[in-house]
């Protein structure tokens, strides 16, 4: 999920909102307009909107600083992140890969909890510190800084919950790989937990909003599918990747990579090779070396009646800048680069040489092959 709209940067992290959050913004306004006017009813209508504003954006606050503490252990980890976005059921943030040891993802999960319980205690203690108006109620700053206290602490217990993707399942996992020594199988078990913890919130909600008519079951509802969602995702890739376990991007990739000869027009590359063999990728050699790939797709970058005139060499991408593998990289490692750059294959490259072709079909046969053979 990507911001849609970028509200600027932290911590060199791109900080934006999805625009499912807008319409929780308004919900979340209204609730606390709702609960501020029949809690202290003393109030001015116009301190009552105030303080139902100043809570949401306060709250929203929140919800990015459990994010960026998230983000920041990644980082001392050594882990690229790229964006945090705000969406209807929460926050994210985009972590360029996963966490390479369990210590990190450990952290990494606690953070955000242990961020919001800060928050929590600390908004806990500087309200009652404020204290009470002379009518009785509190100020509007303390009753304010109050209720963000409860919900800091109330979004730091939800996420302690231990089902993956949640952050008390990324503490399990984190504990079960320490102690098994066995990623897949702690993604495994985490997952399974966050299938049964997302199970457990739908039918919640569903009872609670057939039941009692309330909003906020079909919310809960909506977090128990996406929460499911995410954890199958979760449990099927941990299958792929074990089933992927051992093996090394050579004993997959294709060798049979044709060629096109760089100065070779487009037009030509178009009628002989596109056209004729169907296939997507092709190395592009000059002086009996490859210097880059060209796809298919990349022709349509060129207006068609210019086709005779560019050669092959001047559309191709530089070898150097293509996202490539070693022969040597694992299978596994390869695959999560694709997922992550949306890629369905990669060149083979070893020591500025071109070794062959790595395609998703390559992996998907293979896990077909390894999976008759096990039955
Ligand atoms: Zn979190």
């Amino acid at each position: 999920m990507l911001p849609s709209l970028r509200l600027g940067r932290l911590a060199g992290i791109e900080v934006g909102i999805h625009y499912t959050w807008l319409l929780i913004a308004v919900l979340l306004t209204g609730s606390f307009f709702g609960y501020f006017s029949n809690t202290y009813t003393h109030w001015p209508l116009r301190t009552t909107w105030s303080a139902a504003i100043v809570i949401s954006v306060l709250f929203f606050a929140s919800i990015i600083l459990h994010e960026m503490a998230h983000a920041l252990v990644a980082k001392a980890y050594g882990m690229q992140v790229r964006t945090i976005t705000l969406f209807a059921l929460g926050g994210v943030a985009h972590i360029e890969k996963q966490a390479a040891t369990a210590p990190a993802e450990f952290w990494m999960g606690l953070a955000g909890p242990v961020m919001s319980a800060a928050v929590g205690f600390l908004c806990g203690w500087l309200g009652s510190w404020l204290g009470a108006s002379a009518q009785g109620g509190f100020t509007p700053v303390a009753a304010v800084l109050l209720s963000l206290s409860s919900l800091n602490l109330m979004l730091a217990m939800f996420n302690l919950i231990p089902g993956f993707p949640l952050d008390g399942g990324r503490i399990l996992r984190a504990i079960i790989w320490a102690l098994s020594g066995d990623e897949n199988r702690a993604t495994r078990i985490a997952s399974r937990a966050g299938q049964g913890v997302a199970l457990g919130f739908f039918g919640l909600g569903l009872w609670e909003f057939l039941g009692a008519e309330s909003l906020s079951g079909l919310w809960l509802g909506l977090l128990g599918w996406f929460l499911l969602d995410a954890a199958t995702a979760s449990y099927v890739q941990a299958e792929v990747l074990t089933g992927l376990r051992g093996m090394r991007v050579s004993e997959l990739m294709s060798n049979d990579c044709m060629t096109v000869p760089g100065d070779m027009p487009l037009q030509r590359f178009a009628d002989e090779y596109v056209l004729k063999t169907g296939r997507r990728c092709y190395a592009v050699e000059d002086r009996d070396t490859i210097i880059g790939l060209i796809t298919a797709a990349d022709l349509t970058k060129v207006d068609s009646s210019r086709w005779t005139q560019i050669p092959v060499m001047q559309v191709a991408h530089p070898l150097a800048e293509v996202r490539s593998v070693s022969p040597d990289t694992p299978v596994a490692e390869a695959l999560q680069t694709m997922g992550r750059e949306d890629l369905n294959q990669l060149p083979v490259v070893e020591a500025g040489r071109m070794e062959g072709m790595l395609s998703r079909g390559h992996i998907l046969r293979a896990l077909q092959t390894r999976s008759e053979l096990s039955m």
